[in-house]
């Protein structure tokens, strides 16, 4: 059989093996083409937008940049929050009338890219002016302007929050619970984004503890400390969803388990306390014996079903939190992992995730930075919708939960909050992070109770008490909020 196929072949003549030549090259070239076409689709549907989304990938970025100039990053309001400037022989500069109070979350985009310079790359270097325009500029040798990012930050906020941590250094992150869009979010210390260029070394200098260039908001890991509690009592909740509220404690300030000694708050002593008044006082003592009472394994689960050790659905940079009590958990773990010490890590965004579904009714929207796409005369080119990522509690849980909060500040250590004109909930933290050293200062809420609209997660590293140093912070940003001149709906 092989044979006989060698002897066919061997019969063609030489113009038939050209025809067959040619037939074979015209297929490989209709099957190249095809390709290729397939790849154009694939590049300008699917891949354009990650290629010009990766700041790794310069080259063809450098293409873009070429064409088009970077378009402008703008606050809700339509405040300027980065452009590009052209000196006298033609050179860009990228400028951030703002400075260093949108440092973080604007990003820079020499050295790299971070913030919504790298988010919103694709968007800042495509162009949607009108074809007149494009000609106009191709003839004349001119780029084609950028798009504009109009973004969720609200510049009053930002500032507030900004001026609220003052010198200390931390983070605060400001959110709509019902939208999930991002109002405000500060690191501090933070850094002047027109010097990168000129500052680089000492910005990234080993020697510096500073970390000017972290965004401590989504990247900062810090114990949660007793914000941490927010957590302890939902798995305590979901293990006794008909009876939790016939949960009792006394507390003498000091609570003893074998070799263990977990003390209260400069070792006040509670007395009787229930579930609502264990959380509103933050008694250690009622939450290390919750932390011993909950089934194996069951902190975690409720851990995780509010996405510790998980992926955030957000599009910026972040550090995932970190979560590592599992079944086998010794005493000693069990008790300081209840109380938000052990080991234990979050970031201030996701513990403001978490507050922002509680105060949502359970559901968690996806947080987000950008709100609309212009061309640079302003014409709307692109919408971005709230999204839902999903249930992160039952919305009773989410009721319960948000009225402990509230109790916090009526009752407990959010006293700060309680002479507001807003009805304000929360919770405070003081997380011990290393011996001798002050506590980090916590304090997340939402306000109105009753129908929130806003919720403020703030860190103060080193502040001591979060009742007295971080709820005032705040307050600061609530106040700004619910101010009349605030100019907000
Ligand atoms: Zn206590």
């Amino acid at each position: 059989m092989r044979l006989n196929i060698k002897k066919e072949k061997q019969k063609l003549s030489p113009g038939e093996r050209t025809d067959k030549n040619i037939l074979g090259l015209g297929y490989g070239v209709v099957l190249l083409f095809m390709c290729l076409i397939v790849y154009m689709v694939y590049f300008l549907a699917v891949q354009r937008e990650e290629i010009i989304g990766n700041p790794y990938n310069n080259p063809r970025l450098d293409k873009f940049s070429s064409q088009v100039e970077r378009g402008r990053i703008l606050a809700n309001d339509g405040t300027v929050l980065a452009e590009t400037r052209t000196g006298e022989n033609g050179e860009e500069s990228r400028f951030y009338p703002l400075g260093d109070v949108f440092a973080h979350v604007t990003g820079y985009s020499t050295r790299g890219k971070t913030g919504l310079e790298s988010m919103a790359n694709f968007y800042l270097l495509s162009s949607h002016v009108n074809l007149l325009s494009q000609g106009m500029a191709k003839l004349s040798g001119r780029k084609n302007p950028g798009d504009q990012v109009v973004t969720t930050l609200d510049a009053g906020l930002q500032q507030a929050a900004y001026n609220a941590l003052g010198d200390r250094k931390g983070a605060v992150v400001v959110m709509e619970p019902s939208t999930g869009r991002i109002l405000a979010m500060v690191s501090k210390p933070g850094f002047d984004p027109n010097m990168v260029e000129a500052d680089w070394e000492s910005l990234v200098s080993s020697d510096s503890t500073e970390a000017r260039l972290l965004n401590r908001a989504a990247q900062g890991l810090y114990p949660p400390g007793s914000v941490f509690k927010m957590v302890a009592v939902l798995a305590y909740i979901r293990q006794h969803p008909d009876d939790y509220d016939q949960f009792r404690f006394d507390c003498d300030g000091y609570f003893e388990h074998g070799d263990y000694t977990i003390q209260c708050y400069h070792g006040n002593a509670h007395g009787s306390q229930d579930l609502s008044q264990a959380f509103a006082n933050s008694c250690n003592g009622a939450f290390a014996a919750i932390g011993l009472e909950l089934a194996p394994g069951f902190l975690e689960d409720t851990a995780q079903s509010l996405l510790f050790g998980q992926d955030l659905p957000v599009d910026m940079a972040y550090t995932q939190s970190r979560f590592s009590m599992g079944a086998e958990a010794e005493e000693w773990e069990i008790l300081q992992t209840s109380i938000g010490q052990g080991l234990t890590q979050v970031t201030p965004l996701h513990i403001a995730l978490i507050t922002a579904a509680v105060a949502n009714g359970g559901t968690l929207m996806k947080p987000c930075l950008l709100s609309s796409v212009e061309n640079a005369a302003g014409d709307e080119v692109r919408t971005f919708r709230s999204e839902a990522w999903g249930q992160m509690m039952t919305l009773r849980e989410a009721e319960i939960l948000g009225g402990m909060m509230r109790q916090v500040v009526t009752e407990g250590t959010g006293s700060a909050l309680r002479e507001a004109d807003y009805t304000a909930a929360g919770k405070t933290g003081s997380a011990q992070f290393e011996t001798g050293r002050e506590s980090h200062a916590w304090f997340t809420g939402f306000a109105p109770a009753e129908d929130p609209r806003i919720a403020v997660t703030v860190i103060v590293e080193e502040g001591g008490s979060g009742g007295q140093t971080a709820a005032p912070v705040a307050k600061s940003i609530f106040d700004a909020y619910f101010s009349p001149s605030g100019g907000r709906p």
